[in-house]
């Protein structure tokens, strides 16, 4: 039997993808994990957008209304949200309640199957894995960070890889803002993040070109938490464009594509949007009968108008952070600790954080000073 799409990667953009197709076409995922949504590699942030693209309802640990920011010279800002900003799930059952949600819509799922390659044939692809072989029309990788398909199409890495980690730890909080540290003495590139779930923790960082667990370890220490850690996670975020996302009756979604907000982190909300086009690509192009890389590169063209631009907004944010020094984030935090500035903070739209630079900069009496700073930055 030919399927019409194989998807490999159990993950939420590969699930949520088999899911939106599986109603009409024949669709098998393949995952190289006993279990789809293990391990865990994620501090389970995620805005109701994000959530509803899901198409699940897990649990809800905690809801964040704001954020704790502690800059480099020690100071600090609050910044408060009347509207919910993120909620807190867990990821391991978010994630195999999506993989339900394909088997519910009729895909296949094969566990402890890891993809080796695949071969064009004049029907579409013959996929080899580590228990034998499959034919597809379209293959679809959803493999996340480390994608083998990506690979296979001939893409580079993505422009920048952070590597983070992540403990939970016996700590009960209910408190409803996170913290974050910024700075190269706790995450060198990136924020530290601590969110409180209920009856525990999590405390995790990225670092840009260093390995972070001496970071993580350090942080610990410094919170007599050493003691209560429950486990660890660690995974890779890639970050900016990597390449093409299509080629001959291929297709990626996810973080296979880098489809991950620079400035967060965050990957869930991106990689579901850009599930839902390439779904609906998909679709057409299986009607259509042409999985040809010309015509499948219209998919790319639809999530980089929709999605990538939001992408490529906060990548040069990201780019400006990376070259701000201790002491240009300590002033960045003496900016963000002003009334006006901060009560456009208290708005932020955490899945389009580029609008509260936008709103600071239209403001005459704020943007002389952003622009100052900006301009220190642009050297
Ligand atoms: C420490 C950390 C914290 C994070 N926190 C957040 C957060 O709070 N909010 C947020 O939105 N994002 C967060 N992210 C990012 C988020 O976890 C990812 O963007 C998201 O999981 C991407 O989903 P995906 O389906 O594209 O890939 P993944 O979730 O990585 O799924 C890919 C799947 O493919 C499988 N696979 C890989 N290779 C093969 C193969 N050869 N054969 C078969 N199967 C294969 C893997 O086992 C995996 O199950 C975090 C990431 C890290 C590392």
């Amino acid at each position: 039997m030919r399927y019409d799409a194989v998807v490999i990667g159990g993950g939420p953009a590969g699930c949520r993808t088999a899911a939106l197709m599986a109603s009409e076409y024949d669709v098998l995922i393949l995952e190289e994990h006993p279990q789809p949504g293990l391990p865990v590699q994620c501090a389970g942030l995620l805005s109701d957008e994000a959530l509803s693209l899901t198409g699940v309802k897990p649990d809800i640990l905690n809801d964040m209304y704001g954020a704790r920011i502690v800059f480099p010279d020690g100071n600090e800002t609050t910044v408060r949200s009347s509207k919910r900003l993120m909620r807190v799930v867990d990821r391991a059952q978010m994630d195999s309640m999506m993989a339900d949600a394909a088997r519910d819509a009729g895909a296949e799922i094969q566990c402890e199957t890891k993809f080796t390659g695949s071969v064009p044939d004049s029907e579409g692809r013959r996929v080899n894995h580590t228990n034998g072989t499959v034919e597809c029309r379209v293959l679809v990788g959803a493999d996340g960070p480390r994608s083998t398909v990506s690979k296979e199409l001939g893409n580079p890495g993505p422009e920048e890889n952070l590597v983070g980690i992540q403990a939970e730890v016996r700590k009960p909080s209910d408190d409803d803002y996170f913290t974050s540290y910024l700075g190269s003495e706790h995450a060198p590139g990136f924020f530290t993040w601590e969110v409180p779930c209920g009856d525990f923790t999590r405390i995790g960082l990225c670092t840009a070109g260093e390995p972070p667990f001496p970071y993580l370890k350090k942080y610990l220490k410094r919170e007599g938490l050493e003691d209560r850690i429950i486990r660890y996670g660690c995974g890779r975020i890639p970050l900016g464009f990597r390449g093409r996302s299509y080629g001959d009756a291929c297709a990626l979604v996810g973080d296979a594509a880098a489809q991950v907000k620079p400035v967060s982190g965050g990957g869930v909300h991106p990689g579901l949007r850009s599930a839902a086009i390439l779904a609906d690509y998909l679709s057409l192009a299986l009607n259509e009968g042409d999985l040809s890389a010309v015509n499948l590169s219209g998919y790319e063209s639809r999530w980089k108008a929709e999605v990538g631009a939001d992408l490529e907004k906060g990548y040069k944010l990201r780019r400006r952070f990376v070259r701000m020094s201790d002491g240009d984030l300590s002033l960045a935090g003496r900016f963000a600790r002003r009334d006006d500035v901060r009560s456009v903070l208290n708005d932020i739209d955490i899945d389009h954080p580029d609008l509260v630079v936008r709103r600071i900069l239209k403001s005459p009496r704020m943007s002389m000073h952003a622009l100052a700073l900006l301009g220190r930055l642009a050297l």
